[in-house]
């Protein structure tokens, strides 16, 4: 199929009635990433009343940042972000240093920047960028309950906060309501598959650490001034630090078995957890470590549960896809979870945009060409991510002292770490790709191969 033809044909895709569920990061690129392309009638609904809680740092990798820049949403998140150009790998007891990594190039190599941000700035940035979207409208307090039907268009309920139920229709409905996503849940009803909760068993604590409660430890000012992302690992455990908000707080996040969740597995994801046990499940972590969960204060410890997904058939049905943690959760490892969110959106823009028709079989087509143009790298960065996470956190044994030895040759490069989001070859993998440019080139080819 020639590109003139598509031209010719697609001429009203751009008047069809988009809706998307979630306002995460998932829902807000997918929103963004439309309009540009000139999609007219996109609408979000999003469970919660405002863009929620986010009291956090996020990694904003080169992938990232490549797509962020090209939505025109990147000044605003790089005003406070800071630059990674090295790694520190450390014993968690010990604080011993284990390897270094410089990552002074990443810039230069890729043409974005790797840079650790607050959550806050990411969504509202995103969100910035959609509110000067006339295309886009926002529908807050508003769940979506049940889809009721896939085809021809998509029919959903949706229920305010007030308890008034109304019934929506669209065209085509991107699923980006995150890891407990009911729409994943229907889409798979509709093939006789059940949506399987993979447990991993961990759970993660979120800290910040304002910069005024750390200024009298000169250790800890040094972490904070740095240009460095900071891992302590442990058996079954770690930390990992940065700088956030331009050096005012100092972002720290955990894993740790899951023993809180453990007992209620359908109950919620996160939850506030206690000081007192945060300090007791890293009483053998090294002085620094302790000296700055001090820091936290009571009451504002959180804790989230860590779930996955098993592997799924398919993202897409009719033309119903699935986005974001919906389809591909993941452990935080690689610190992917955001930056595969807005992959996702970004190819789905692509391709619908150049999807020659707007019927159904079109539309269901150009969905497909999506998810396989995502779904392998997508799951390849969950596998690594899991693979990641075992290997930082071996307890003593042959395979520990093996990995503390691939740690220690490591070199300047840094290549094949056990750590694998700081090793070179990962992220020349993750960071050189440019899944725009790859859907623009392979959608009629993809385009064509399928039924
Ligand atoms: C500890 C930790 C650290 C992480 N660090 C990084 C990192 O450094 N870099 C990175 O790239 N990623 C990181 N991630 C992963 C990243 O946060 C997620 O992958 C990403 O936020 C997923 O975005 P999403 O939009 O798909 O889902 P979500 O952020 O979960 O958004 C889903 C949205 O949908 C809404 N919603 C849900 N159900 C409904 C419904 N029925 N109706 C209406 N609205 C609904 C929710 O309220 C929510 O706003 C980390 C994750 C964790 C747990």
């Amino acid at each position: 199929m020639g590109s003139k033809l598509i031209d010719e044909q697609q001429s009203d895709i751009f008047d069809l009635r988009f809706a998307i569920v979630g306002a995460g990061i998932g829902g807000l690129a997918s929103a963004l990433a439309l309009a540009k392309k000139g999609f007219k009638d996109i609408h979000v609904y999003e469970n919660a009343s405002n863009l929620g809680f986010m009291g956090a740092g996020i990694q904003l990798a080169p992938n990232l940042v490549r797509i962020l820049s090209r939505l025109d949403c990147w000044d605003l998140v790089e005003a406070e972000a800071t630059d990674v150009l090295e790694t520190s790998i450390r014993d968690g007891a010990t604080d011993t240093e284990l390897a270094h990594v410089r990552m002074p190039d990443i810039r230069k190599k890729y043409g974005y920047p790797h840079c650790t941000g607050h959550r806050a700035s990411l969504v509202g940035g995103l969100y910035q960028g959609c509110r000067k979207m006339p295309a886009i409208k926002f529908h807050f307090g508003c769940a979506v309950i049940a889809i009721t039907s896939f085809q021809p268009k998509v029919e959903f309920v949706v229920k305010t906060r007030e308890g008034v139920e109304q019934r929506i229709i669209a065209d085509t409905l991107l699923a980006a309501d995150g890891v407990k996503s009911i729409t994943r849940v229907a889409l798979l009803n509709q093939i006789n598959h059940a949506s399987e909760v993979e447990d991993t068993g961990q759970a993660a604590y979120r800290v910040l650490l304002p910069r005024e409660k750390m200024q009298d430890d000169p250790e800890m000012m040094a972490l904070l001034d740095s240009n460095q992302v900071t891992r302590w690992i442990g058996e079954k455990r770690h930390w990992i630090a940065y700088p956030i908000q331009s050096r005012t707080m100092y972002n720290m996040s955990s894993i740790q078995p899951d023993t809180n969740f453990a007992s209620e597995p359908s109950m919620t994801y996160t939850t506030k957890g206690s000081k007192d046990t945060m300090l007791s499940v890293f009483a053998d972590f090294c002085p620094l470590i302790q000296r700055m969960l001090d820091l936290v204060p009571d009451g504002q410890v959180c804790e989230w549960k860590l779930r996955v997904q098993k592997p799924l058939p398919t993202w897409v049905h009719g033309s119903v896809a699935l986005v974001g943690d919906a389809c591909h959760p993941t452990l935080p490892h690689l610190n992917q979870g955001a930056a595969q969110a807005v992959e996702d959106a970004a190819v789905l823009a692509e391709v619908l945009a150049k999807c020659p028709g707007s019927d159904l079989a079109s539309l269901n087509k150009s969905l497909r060409v999506y998810e396989l143009i995502r779904k392998e790298r997508a799951s390849t960065l969950v596998r690594w991510a899991a693979e990641s996470g075992r290997i930082l956190h071996l307890g003593q044994g042959k395979a520990k002292e093996e990995r503390d030895r691939r740690f220690a040759n490591a070199n300047a490069g840094g290549h094949h770490l056990p750590d694998k989001w700081a090793s070179s070859d990962v992220q020349e993998y993750i960071y050189s790709h440019d899944c725009m440019q790859e859907a623009a080139d392979q959608f009629c080819r993809l385009y064509q191969s399928l039924s």
